[in-house]
């Protein structure tokens, strides 16, 4: 079948708003959200229901014409932006964003593809319940996105990855079948768990249409903290110590370098409540139980007079908590007006953090002189943005080689949160062991054997 024909099909298969072809209309849908990846969307299609999906997979299918599924455009490794081609259809499940149903004795929020995380999280917090999934992104990303990527976030040390929220999921196979799981059960082994298939694999296996995650208490209290370390191995002490001393109410360790904050203070305008410091440390603990603040201060006095610690402030508002976080949510910005740099989002095994600091600064500034670590990340967790200020003209592959290669040497991974997409398709096949892409590429060959669910991306086109 010719393209004009698939074209013609999807029309009548959609209402009035449910194709785009015009260019000026597709625009948006032609490149990702920063710009470093465009492609030319044969069309875009807008079902507004799971059978349209369905129908919309279906035509392709026997059109032979691959799918680039796409929520928020919030992606960062351009996992929803089509290829060159003009071949490839884009599908938004942008029109399919309701809410069905929110569980308050489950703490259960049911909920279509569509609809944009924020709004997911408001509607959550109508009950006093949390959506504990928190990114820069959430008033664009969409949960379809969101579980596609299986995005993190700073709450992951407390609440885990998206993957620990879902408890069900309905999806669109490649062959157009809808598979319903919309179960929202915390306990379910009978068989295997399939959802897992569909959850971080970027529209390479499935479509998915609906899902349940599982929601938690909204905490009553919160305590936010700016620490300084002198250096990344008392920040891990640091880290100990407050699991310890107030365990599961730490929600947030996020660690950034002096150099990251200095690039704050100096593009950002945003001022430091302390000193210089090689290291600060960004906490937040929250809980329902009063008392948290109490609990929080002792421990920091206990690290203080260790020497864990050299100076801290605890927000004594709201507005200031804002302040705190402002100056870790404005590194990327501050970092982008110093100049062009590499990023990498990284993940070592916590006690390994220091040692691949180390490794990776001193290959980094051997191999690359003139080149300047802007590091920080979801410590809590092992993850780090790893970035580069290069001199203008340094190869990015050679130095995502590098960094990546002390990563693996770490026990790490080269995508902590930010997947694979087309971005790191390379350097995966290069980091991974060669049984364990065969295993993928089993797996897609048995759910997607004419590979027309997102060629190209996380695997390479076979
Ligand atoms: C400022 C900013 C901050 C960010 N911070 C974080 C962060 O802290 N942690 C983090 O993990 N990520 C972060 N991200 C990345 C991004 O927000 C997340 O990956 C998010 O989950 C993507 O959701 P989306 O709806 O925008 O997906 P899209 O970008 O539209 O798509 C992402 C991938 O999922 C696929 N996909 C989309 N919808 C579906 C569907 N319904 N079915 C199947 N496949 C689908 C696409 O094909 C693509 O491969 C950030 C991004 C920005 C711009």
């Amino acid at each position: 079948m010719n393209t004009a024909t698939l074209v013609a099909e999807l029309r009548a298969l959609l209402d009035e708003r449910g194709l785009l072809t015009e260019v000026a209309d597709m625009a948006p849908y032609a490149h990702d959200w920063r710009g470093l990846f465009s492609g030319t969307p044969l069309c875009v299609a807008l079902p507004r229901s799971t059978e349209e999906v369905s129908a919309v997979v279906r035509a392709c299918a026997a059109a032979g014409c691959a799918l680039v599924p796409y929520g928020g455009n919030t992606g960062l490794s351009g996992g929803a932006t089509p290829d060159g081609s003009g071949r490839q259809v884009v599908l938004s499940l942008s029109r399919m964003a309701a809410i069905r149903k929110i569980d308050v004795f489950g703490e259960t929020i049911e909920l279509e593809a569509g609809c944009v995380l924020q709004t997911a999280q408001e509607a959550a917090a109508e009950h006093g319940l949390l959506l504990p999934v928190t990114l820069a992104a959430e008033g664009s990303a969409r949960i379809g996105g969101v579980v596609s990527t299986n995005a993190g976030g700073t709450n992951v040390l407390r609440y885990g990855m998206t993957r620990s929220r879902v408890l069900g999921l309905e999806v669109v196979t490649a062959d157009g079948q809808i598979v319903d799981g919309m179960r929202q059960l915390r306990k379910d082994n009978a068989g295997y768990d399939w959802k897992q298939w569909f959850i971080g694999t970027e529209g390479t296996l499935g479509i998915v249409t609906r899902a349940v995650l599982q929601l938690a208490p909204m905490p009553r209290y919160r305590v936010t903290a700016l620490l300084a370390v002198p250096a990344t191995a008392a920040a891990l002490n640091v880290l100990r110590a407050a699991r310890q001393a107030i365990g599961d109410t730490l929600t947030a360790f996020e660690l950034m370098s002096g150099a990251a904050l200095e690039l704050v203070a100096r593009h950002q305008q945003l001022r430091l409540p302390m000193g210089d410091s090689s290291w600060f440390v960004l906490l937040e603990a929250s809980s329902s139980l009063a008392g948290l603040r109490d609990a929080v201060e002792a421990f920091l006095g206990e690290v203080l007079e260790r020497g864990e610690v050299s100076d801290a402030v605890v927000a004594e508002s709201e507005r200031q908590e804002a302040e705190l976080w402002a100056l870790r949510e404005s590194i990327t910005e501050a970092e982008s007006k110093e100049g062009p740099s590499i990023k990498h989002d990284v993940s070592v095994p916590i006690s390994q953090i220091p040692a691949f600091l180390m490794a990776a600064d001193s290959a980094v500034v051997r191999e690359f002189p003139g080149t300047r670590v802007n590091a920080f990340g979801h410590a809590g967790d092992g993850n780090i943005h790893y970035n580069l200020l290069v001199p203008p003209g340094t190869d990015s592959s050679a130095v995502n080689a590098l960094v990546h290669d002390v990563v693996v040497a770490h026990g790490g991974s080269i995508s902590a949160e930010h997947g694979v997409g087309q971005y790191r398709v390379g350097e995966l096949l290069r980091c991974k062991s060669p049984a364990e892409i065969a295993l993928a590429q089993r797996i897609k060959k048995a759910l997607d054997p004419r590979n027309l669910l997102n060629p190209g991306k996380v695997l390479p086109i076979q």
